[in-house]
């Protein structure tokens, strides 16, 4: 999600100020709120979506790629210890198996004793009925949504498979009429409901339900699991079509307009089919191209790895990956011009306020994107995020132009699979937007601030 370390800071932009005047600035990191710290975001284990670390462990499985592989039809490397998809959907059931209220684990239990899940929601289990008592003034909370969460880390399969394809094709109305999910769903109702139909009596939704011990949820139930993944797919390219509109980036320009998104992992490459983009299209039907690069140093191998600048078809999405930190992606390749300078840079939950870990590797790209202007979009999962984020932001003197609710987030829940209770949050549920610095002191100015703070 973020680059892991910082190895140098970015060169000196022409008109800016000196390093080592900036260099002091992010301060307020030292003293982290612990309430950001309980969120424990920046560690989510969703580095693939409904698929946790502990999940590839259970399958027995080293590494995403390998994940990939066994998904592609391909032999795995490790053993692969699951032979039909009963026993897959088992063991990543087995990884939500313990005590929400004392942690045990099914082998810490005796053998008479066994993990019941709570009736309601499926999702979280007790030991027995005291700790299942205890919990439940906590675990009411997010009973419910936590239902949601077990149907849709179900559901997920359909599109890992393919069997879910989202719909797709010109837009009916200009993107300025669709401001929102509601406006996209009711833009989109008649193909949404044929595919959805499809989708609820084909075979691969049989056999799922089949293989799992979770009985077939009611039709509608199905239906708006498939719409919160669906959100959840298409909540990247819209939310970067939205930063495109809010900072007023020209998508006629000749030659294309190039989006970079900084510090991409496997949640922006890993699931992502090419046609996903294809929203930006429809979103900007007179564009004459897009260039999407993803760049981060957990990148999904085997996403495009091309970065050329050769020139873009009018109304096509050129999508591509470079593995490493932005800020020696911008020495080698765009300040050496081998590849186009960008008109958006988006950045998918940075998690910069997190730690002061994260922040000293995110520090170099931030003040490069403030240094040089770049119109840029971050977005962040909670209110709370939002708030921390913001002040990070102003403390770096970044001059923001927009922030608030995403108009386009993602509608399916995120669980925090260690500490079930919490409040499950959405991906990309609040946006900021800056452009450049807020005030562009001059040198002495700038020496005065820094002495003032030593
Ligand atoms: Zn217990
Ligand atoms: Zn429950």
């Amino acid at each position: 999600m973020a680059p892991r370390s910082q190895r140098r800071k970015h060169k000196k932009p022409p008109s800016s100020v000196e390093p080592k005047v900036v260099t002091p600035v992010p301060l307020t990191l030292s003293k982290p709120d612990p309430s950001i710290d309980a969120l424990g975001f920046c560690s989510l284990e969703k580095n693939v979506p409904g698929l946790s670390q502990l999940i590839l462990q259970k399958l027995n499985m080293k590494s995403y790629e390998e994940y990939k592989l066994v998904i592609d039809g391909g032999t795995p490397v490790s053993a692969f210890r699951f032979h039909c998809p009963q026993e897959m959907f088992q063991k990543m059931e087995d990884t939500f198996r313990f005590c929400a209220q004392c942690r045990a684990l099914p082998s810490d239990l005796s053998d008479s004793r066994v993990l019941r899940c709570c009736k309601r929601c499926r999702n979280v289990y007790y030991c027995g009925p005291e700790c299942q008592r205890s919990d439940w003034p906590a675990h009411k909370k997010v009973c419910q949504e936590l239902r949601l969460v077990a149907v849709d880390r179900l559901m997920e399969w359909l599109l890992v498979t393919g069997d879910f394809v989202l719909p797709s094709g010109p837009w009916p109305r200009s993107a300025e009429v669709v401001q929102g999910w509601d406006s996209w769903f009711s833009m989109r109702a008649l193909q949404l409901d044929a595919t959805l139909d499809a989708l609820l009596s084909s075979p691969a939704m049989t056999t799922l339900w089949a293989s799992v011990r979770h009985p077939r949820p009611a039709s509608d139930v199905l239906r708006d699991s498939l719409k919160r993944l669906l959100t959840d797919a298409l909540s990247r390219p819209l939310t970067m079509g939205l930063g495109l509109q809010a900072l007023g980036i020209d998508v006629g320009k000749a030659g294309g307009s190039t989006v970079h998104v900084v510090g991409a992992s496997h949640v922006e490459t890993f699931l992502t089919r090419p046609g996903d983009y294809d929203e930006l299209t429809y979103m900007f039907p007179r564009h004459l191209g897009f260039r999407v690069i993803m760049v981060g140093v957990d990148v999904a191998t085997g996403f495009s790895q091309s970065t050329s600048s050769s020139p873009l078809e009018p109304g096509t999405v050129q999508l591509s990956s470079h593995r490493g930190l932005y800020h020696d992606f911008w020495e080698e390749q765009v300040e050496t011009g081998q590849t186009a300078h960008p008109d958006l840079v988006v950045g998918f939950h940075p998690g910069f306020h997190s730690s002061p870990d994260l922040m000293e590797a995110w520090l170099p790209t931030l003040l490069l994107l403030r240094d040089y202007k770049i119109p840029t979009l971050l977005t962040v999962y909670s209110h709370q995020e939002l708030a921390a984020s913001l002040q990070i932001l102003v403390d770096l003197d970044t001059h923001i132009t927009a922030y608030g609710a995403n108009p386009f987030t993602s509608l399916k829940p995120e669980q925090v699979y260690s500490n079930p209770n919490k409040q499950p949050v959405y991906c990309n549920a609040y946006y900021i937007m800056f452009l450049g610095g807020f005030c562009q002191l001059d040198q002495r100015q700038l020496e005065e601030k820094v002495d003032g703070r030593v």
